[in-house]
């Protein structure tokens, strides 16, 4: 396993209430390049979580921090007119905070961030 000292939490950009999976950030991220979808985990509307990139693969997520991260995406981010919102709904909430417990657990020195903390960017909208 590579070294992993961060979670960097990310939304998907995408407007409130709309169902959205791994697959389609998978097809999305295809289309802009990337091997494959840039985040390990996504967590959907009602509290699923979906692997996506394999732990042991760097991300592309989070730009000078990819290497030593692990990338979570939540869907929605963006209320209807596109303005950045926080739209998670209780169970992603809580599908987010025992995600980052058991990710915590498993690499006791990862601290968790934002995107926002990194780049001019509203992700993760909260
Ligand atoms: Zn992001």
């Amino acid at each position: 396993m590579r070294r992993i000292d961060m979670i960097i939490l990310h939304c998907s950009a995408t407007k409130e209430g709309q169902h959205f999976t791994a697959k389609d950030i998978d097809y999305w991220h295809r289309l802009r390049g990337y091997t494959m979808i840039g985040y390990h985990f996504v967590v959907l509307l009602d509290g699923r979580v979906e692997e996506g990139r394999p732990l042991t693969m760097v991300g592309a997520h989070t730009y000078g921090h990819n290497t030593h991260s692990i990338g979570v995406c939540y869907i929605g981010g963006l209320d209807i007119d596109g303005n950045a919102k926080d739209t998670r709904t209780v169970p992603q909430r809580q599908a987010l905070e025992k995600l980052i417990a058991d990710l915590q657990q498993r690499f006791p020195n990862a601290t968790v961030h934002k995107h926002n903390e990194f780049a001019n960017k509203d992700c993760p909208s909260f």
